[in-house]
């Protein structure tokens, strides 16, 4: 199998998979438990705190653990609504993830109001719009750091600048760009931040929510006073270890490991582009992560060439979703004005550090004759 949807998710490292074993095998103590076998627990998760923390660049104190993804998004604005009441309105772009989203859809029925930044052909958005959504009632601005779908980075420092200079928080869904690309929160004023441990090689159902020390936080899941009564639940501590070894590899993988996938995306985009006629690729060239690549596929259904290049081998997304039995076009690339057509005619390939030349080369040559293949059962179907 030659796997190519790692912004689905990746693979756990094996070095990742060594250290969290222990965690589930003999040292299962709580981490709140006084004695010496819940405190070595204890002083497990301190470590992956530091290790997650050396990956962002911040203080390990500013680190809270949660279970997913979507649960650090939700609980940033969450948190956002609650510390001022008044403030009744937020910013958010229409091309988030769906944990973005179907929340402020959630809070539009409840009688918040939300402005959908739109994006440009690139998948870009405009800083200017931004500046003018702010309110004087804006509670949160969230903007993702990286698409997970065209990979597109937004203008996240700029963003970060525009909001402090207007007073209002901002949190950004970096779920796919922590261990992509270099981020350092010492310099961009940043107040809450979104990662995922199933995005860079730990395992799934462990996540993580940055907030800044001088941002106040009010806890999504109440309960016992854990993670520095930032979020109750004890800790599943394998997974905070995994987490934080992830974090770490990431870091020191962070310079070498992204050129190299870089030139393999790169090299693989040139093989299709000289020997796929129509095809385009979704988003802005250059600022974009070096792992992702979304590409328009002229007359192939991206579904269709999603199952027949799954029997070949090679696993990828589609640009197109199945939703209540109808094929939904991709949010992300009708929101950069694409048809219909193109959405449905998208597919993403996105690569890890554990890909290799070999594989970038054999799916040359299977991808060209999948999309001959759907084009003439489509020119024959036309025809018939
Ligand atoms: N945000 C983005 C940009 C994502 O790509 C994902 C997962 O695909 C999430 C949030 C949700 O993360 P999780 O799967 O850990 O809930």
């Amino acid at each position: 199998m030659i796997y190519f949807d790692n912004n689905a998710t990746t693979q756990l490292d094996p070095l990742v998979l060594q250290v969290m074993v222990p965690f589930l095998e003999s040292q299962y103590g709580n981490p709140s438990s006084i004695y010496s076998f819940g405190r070595a627990a204890a002083k497990a998760v301190v470590t992956a705190r530091e290790q997650v923390a050396a990956l962002l660049r911040c203080e390990p104190s500013e680190i809270v653990f949660t279970s997913c993804g979507t649960e650090s998004d939700n609980s940033a604005i969450q948190s956002a609504l609650l510390i001022d009441p008044d403030r009744k309105h937020l910013v958010t772009s229409k091309v988030e993830h769906s944990a973005i989203i179907k929340h402020a859809e959630a809070l539009a029925r409840r009688g918040y109001e939300v402005t959908w930044l739109d994006v440009d052909s690139t998948g870009m958005i405009n800083l200017n719009e931004l500046e003018s959504a702010i309110r004087e009632d804006t509670a949160i601005v969230s903007l993702m750091w990286a698409n997970n779908e065209t990979g597109v980075l937004f203008p996240i420092e700029e963003a970060a600048e525009i909001c402090r200079s207007k007073g209002t928080l901002f949190h950004t869904d970096a779920v796919q760009a922590v261990g992509k690309i270099d981020i350092d929160l010492g310099r961009v004023p940043i107040s809450l931040l979104s990662l995922s441990g199933h995005k860079l090689h730990a395992p799934k159902g462990v996540a993580a929510l940055y907030v800044n020390r001088r941002t106040k936080f009010n806890p999504y899941l109440l309960g016992g006073g854990q993670e520095n009564k930032k979020r109750g639940g004890t800790e599943n501590t394998a997974s905070i270890v995994a987490l934080g070894r992830a974090a770490e590899l990431a870091l020191v993988a962070l310079k070498e490991a992204n050129v190299r996938i870089k030139a393999l995306r790169d090299r693989f985009e040139e093989g299709l582009l000289e020997s796929v006629s129509s095809l385009q690729i979704n988003g802005d060239r250059i600022r974009r992560l070096p792992n992702t690549s979304n590409l328009a596929i002229e007359g192939v259904d991206s579904e269709g060439m999603l199952m027949l290049l799954d029997q070949r081998g090679i696993c990828c997304s589609a640009g197109s979703a199945c939703t209540a039995g109808s094929l939904e076009p991709s949010h992300v690339l009708k929101a950069m004005g694409f048809s219909n057509d193109r959405a449905r005619g998208s597919l993403r390939f996105s690569f890890s550090r554990f890909n290799s030349e070999a594989e970038v080369e054999q799916a040359l040559q299977i991808i060209p004759n999948a999309v001959e293949k759907l084009r003439s059962m489509s020119r024959g179907f036309l025809a018939a």
